[in-house]
């Protein structure tokens, strides 16, 4: 499974932010990632959190807000990081396609 952020993570951040009195600020659109089998994002700031599909962005070190942007084909891009067996191995950057994922699989006889 590919994880998302979830309530239980959200009051994390939230928690953090409220925590360190953080102003939350805009700050715009930040792409949606796969890093070790996690849907994550990063924030100007140089932060990074979870993400998830119905909400925005939150950031616990600076308290950014922003919208996600997701890639299109994102079940397929989930279905062919699944096939790999470890966690690790499962990553994703913006621009990669469902084709190279797949081709890397079969390279790592997938
Ligand atoms: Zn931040």
């Amino acid at each position: 499974m590919i994880r998302y952020e979830d309530d239980r993570q959200r009051r994390r951040v939230e928690h953090a932010v409220a925590r360190l009195g953080l102003a939350e600020h805009d700050i715009g659109q930040v792409a949606a990632y796969v890093n070790h089998s996690r849907w994550v994002a990063d924030c100007p700031c140089g932060g990074a959190e979870l993400v998830s599909r119905h909400r925005d962005f939150l950031c616990g070190s600076c308290g950014g807000q922003g919208t996600v942007q997701w890639p299109r084909p994102r079940k397929q891009i989930e279905a062919a990081l699944l096939e790999r067996p470890v966690e690790g191995t499962r990553n994703w950057w913006p621009g990669e396609t469902v084709a190279m994922l797949r081709a890397e699989n079969l390279e790592a006889g997938i």
